[in-house]
C-alpha cells in the first residue's frame, strides 16, 4: 500500500469485504483488528484471520474496538449512524470503504461504474467487450472478486471493471477511476442516505479525484447526471438514445455509433428493452477508452442475452420466446420489462406481499395476452390483470408450475416472461433461486 500513513486499522464488519481488505492491510505490515457483530468464532474467515494473528471481535460492537486504532475500515452496508462510527468520527478518526483501499493499488486501470440501475450489467458488458478485445481485465463488485482481491492480482496492463454503490463512493479519500461511467440517478437507498441530495452526492464522489487525463462517460439524457458532470475536470464522453453525441456514443433508428464510426446494426443487438441500449452504449464508450476493438465489441453485442436474471433470454421453445427477469422485484422493473416487447405477452408475477397495491402496473400491461399468477400476491395481481382487460388468468402453485401453464396458454411468437414486481421471500430464498426454478422448468419443456 502507498500514501497509506495508517497503522492501526480496524476493519468494521466481517462479509467478504472486510475479510479481503483484513487481508490485503494485514499483509502490507499493519496492525489489524477486525470487528463484527454477527460473525462468531467457528466462521471459516473469522478463523482464517485468527490464524493470520489478527485480533477478531465478534458478537458487540464494544468501544474498546477503538483504542489505538488510527483508520477505520467500514463495510458499505454499515450505516453512518453505527456507534462506533460516530465514535471514530468523533475522535478524528478517518472512516473509509474498501474500494479506497484498492484505488491505493491501482488507482490508473480501474473502470467505474454507478447509477440507481444497470450497474451490473453494464459492468458486464465492459468487461466482456475488453476481453473479446484481448485486453486483460478483471470484473469485482457484485459480479466477481472483492475490489482489493482483484487489486492484489492484478498484472501491469490489466484494467478492472468495477460496479460502484453509493454506499461504497462515500467512503472514499483519493479512490480515482481512470474512466467513470455515471448511467442514471432516481430516488433509491433513501432510508440510507436521509435526502436525495445526500445520494446524489455519494454518486458525484466517482468524479471527485478525477483530472483532465481520465474520462467521465455520462447519460446526457438524465438531468440529475448532467448536473453531477457539469463541473467535472475529466473529459466528458457524453452517451444518448436520443440524439446525436459526436465526443460519444448514440444511434440513429439503424445504426450505434461511437463519435464518428459505426459500430454495430441494431438489428443485430441481442440484448432486448431501451435501458439496455442505454446501458450498451455506456458500455461501448467506457470499452474503446479503455482499449476495446470494434470486432469484440461487435462480437459481444451480437451474441450477449443479459445478465443471469436481468431480462436474460432463455429459449426459444417452438417459437415462443422465454425470458426470465426474476430481479424485478417491484413494479417499476417490471414495467421496464414489458415495455421492452413488442410481442404478445405472458407475464408470469407474484412473490411476497408488501402490502402495497399493483394499479400502476395497469398500463404496462397493454401487450399482456395472459397472466399467471403464484405466491403471497396471486390473489392482488388477478384482480389488477382484470382491472386491465387480460381475459385469460390463472394461479400457479410456484413459478415452476407457472412456467408449465403459461406454455400451454402460448402460442408461436409469444414472449413469455418472469418478471415477478414482487421479492420472492415468501416462496424461494433469493431471486436467484426463483430464477433458477424457473429456467429449469423451461428446458424441461425443450
Ligand atoms: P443494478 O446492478 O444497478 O441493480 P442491473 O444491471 O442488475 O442493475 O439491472 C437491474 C434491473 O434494473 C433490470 O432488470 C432493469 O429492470 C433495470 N435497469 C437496468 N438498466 C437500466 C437503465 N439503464 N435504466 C433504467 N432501468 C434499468
Amino acid at each position: 500500500l502507498t500514501n497509506f500513513p495508517y497503522h492501526q486499522i480496524l476493519v468494521l464488519g466481517l462479509a467478504k469485504s472486510g475479510t479481503a481488505a483484513a487481508k490485503l492491510l494485514h499483509d502490507s505490515g499493519k496492525k489489524v483488528r477486525v470487528n463484527d457483530l454477527k460473525a462468531n468464532k467457528q466462521d471459516p474467515s473469522v478463523k482464517e484471520l485468527t490464524n493470520l494473528g489478527i485480533d477478531v471481535i465478534t458478537g458487540g460492537h464494544p468501544m474498546s474496538v477503538l483504542d489505538n486504532i488510527d483508520m477505520l475500515v467500514k463495510n458499505p452496508g454499515i450505516p453512518y449512524e453505527n456507534e462506533i462510527v460516530l465514535e471514530a468520527e468523533k475522535r478524528g478518526i478517518p472512516v473509509i470503504t474498501e474500494v479506497e483501499l484498492a484505488g491505493r493499488l491501482v488507482n490508473d486501470s480501474i473502470i467505474g461504474i454507478t447509477g440507481s440501475n444497470g450497474k451490473t450489467t453494464t459492468t458486464t458488458l465492459i468487461f466482456e467487450m475488453l476481453n473479446q478485445s484481448n485486453c486483460k481485465t478483471q470484473i469485482a463488485g457484485n459480479i466477481g472478486n472483492v475490489a482489493c482481491e482483484a487489486a492484489q492480482t492484478m498484472e501491469m496492463d490489466e484494467q478492472m471493471v468495477i460496479e460502484l454503490s453509493s454506499f461504497q463512493l462515500m467512503g472514499i479519500q483519493s479512490f480515482k477511476p481512470k474512466i467513470s461511467v455515471l448511467l442514471n440517478l432516481f430516488e433509491a437507498h433513501l432510508d440510507y442516505h436521509k435526502t436525495f441530495e445526500n445520494y446524489k452526492q455519494a454518486k458525484a464522489n466517482i468524479l471527485r479525484n478525477q483530472t483532465n487525463d481520465d474520462y467521465v462517460v455520462y447519460n446526457a439524457n438524465d438531468p440529475e447526471i448532467e448536473d453531477i458532470v457539469q463541473n467535472a475536470q475529466a473529459v466528458k464522453v457524453p452517451f444518448s438514445i436520443a440524439e446525436k453525441q459526436p465526443a460519444g456514443a448514440w444511434c440513429d433508428s439503424e445504426y450505434l455509433y461511437f463519435k464518428q464510426e459505426k459500430i454495430i446494426a441494431l438489428s443485430e443487438i441481442t440484448l432486448v428493452g431501451s435501458h439496455n441500449l442505454e446501458n450498451i452504449l455506456a458500455a461501448v464508450s467506457a470499452a474503446k477508452l479503455g482499449g476495446a476493438d470494434n470486432k469484440g465489441i461487435h462480437q459481444v453485442l451480437s451474441t450477449f442475452t443479459g445478465v443471469k436474471h436481468r431480462l436474460q433470454f432463455i429459449a426459444n421453445i417452438n417459437g415462443r420466446l422465454f425470458y426470465n427477469d426474476s430481479k424485478a422485484t417491484n413494479i417499476l422493473a417490471t414495467s421496464k420489462a414489458l415495455s421492452s416487447f413488442a410481442h404478445p405477452t405472458i407475464l408470469l408475477a407474484g412473490g411476497l406481499d408488501r402490502g402495497n397495491a399493483f394499479d400502476e402496473l395497469i398500463p404496462s400491461l397493454e401487450s399482456v395476452k395472459a397472466m399467471v399468477v403464484f405466491g403471497e400476491t396471486a390473489d392482488k395481481l388477478a384482480r389488477t390483470a382484470a382491472q386491465a382487460g387480460i381475459e385469460t388468468i390463472e394461479y400457479a402453485k410456484d413459478v415452476k408450475q407457472a412456467a408449465l401453464q403459461a406454455y400451454g396458454l402460448s402460442e408461436k411468437e409469444d414472449v413469455i416472461l418472469l418478471s415477478p414486481a414482487c421479492a420472492s421471500w415468501d416462496q424461494y430464498r433469493t431471486f436467484e433461486e426463483r430464477g433458477d426454478m424457473f429456467i429449469e422448468a423451461v428446458h424441461t419443456l425443450e
